[in-house]
């Protein structure tokens, strides 16, 4: 992020706080709040990719977010969904692909202060040791978690999740055998290989363009309790529990305060459907009023 972007990103969020903090309010008295899910990717000593968070701000966003939220699991996050009530703000913890320095110093530090996380890990990555292709792509290839890694976090009591076999975009994916083969195969890979089941699946990219309705039923036909998207919605009390929505964690902490303390700009968007074009948000749904 430049300086410039910096400052004006700084200004908007000291400048639209008050508001926010009213929302806030608002929807907690109305027992609509939101509840945010943030997806990490990698933390680690270097900057290696765009998207790597350094050890060190890590954990000042993991203070932050214990200051001001319940850090909760996403069997937590479902539960409230369906209850169709949460007065109380609520974040939840989840790191996609599966990269062997999240064990360094990140893992180590939700398992030591106890908060709920879900790794979403791609299937052949961990099972062959292979770094990821968007990394190949960079030329920074970087090592993904050995199984010991992963069946250590499991028994330290991280949930395990899928995140497809080859990290593929299966909005693109209508050959059934190859789409079951990313959302069931991999499970069962990974299942076998870990000794958890896999009760979540995370899209890889996770934008509406990277899903489908057909990837969703099968999901849901194999037995996961929910799918995670990446495109940066909400998840509001009354919303189907199968869906739960991310948000990216970004490296720059300030752009993370905004995103979780409900940033206007992204209540406009729509829930995905299955369809090209998503529902869009009722105002009604969003102004924290029941209905
Ligand atoms: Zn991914």
């Amino acid at each position: 992020m430049s300086p410039w972007k910096r400052l004006l990103l700084n200004a908007y969020y000291h400048g639209t706080l008050p508001a926010r903090w009213a929302r806030r309010r608002a929807y907690a008295l109305a027992g609509r709040m939101p509840v945010v899910v943030l997806f990490y990717h990698r933390v680690a000593g270097d900057r290696a990719n765009e998207w790597t968070i350094s050890d060190r701000t890590f954990a000042r966003q993991i203070r932050w977010l214990k200051r001001h939220f319940n850090l909760i699991s996403l069997s937590e996050v479902q539960r409230i969904m369906r209850s169709g009530h949460n007065h109380r703000p609520c974040a939840s913890i989840t790191f996609d692909d599966g990269y062997a320095d999240n064990c360094h110093e990140a893992i180590p530090l939700l398992v030591k202060e106890r908060i709920p996380c879900t790794y979403f890990v791609t299937a052949r990555n961990v099972l062959e040791g292979l770094p990821f292709p968007h990394d190949v792509a960079l030329g920074r290839p970087l090592p993904p978690n050995s199984l010991e890694q992963l069946r250590a976090m499991a028994d330290a009591g991280i949930e395990m999740g899928a995140h497809t076999f080859t990290h593929a975009d299966l909005g693109k994916l209508t050959d059934l055998e190859k789409l079951r083969y990313e959302v069931v195969t991999a499970a069962d890979a990974l299942a076998d290989a870990i000794g958890r089941p896999m009760r979540y699946f995370a899209f890889p990219f996770g934008m509406q363009r990277n899903m489908s309705l057909l990837a969703f039923q099968m999901a849901r036909k194999a037995g996961y309790e929910a799918v995670c998207s990446a495109y940066g919605g909400y998840n509001f009390p009354g919303d189907d529990a199968f869906h739960i929505q991310r948000v990216a964690a970004d490296p720059w902490t300030i752009r993370l305060k905004n995103w979780t303390t409900i940033d206007p700009r992204k209540l406009g968007i729509g829930r995905y459907d299955g369809l090209a074009n998503h529902k869009p948000a009722t105002a009604a749904a969003r102004s924290g009023k029941t209905q």
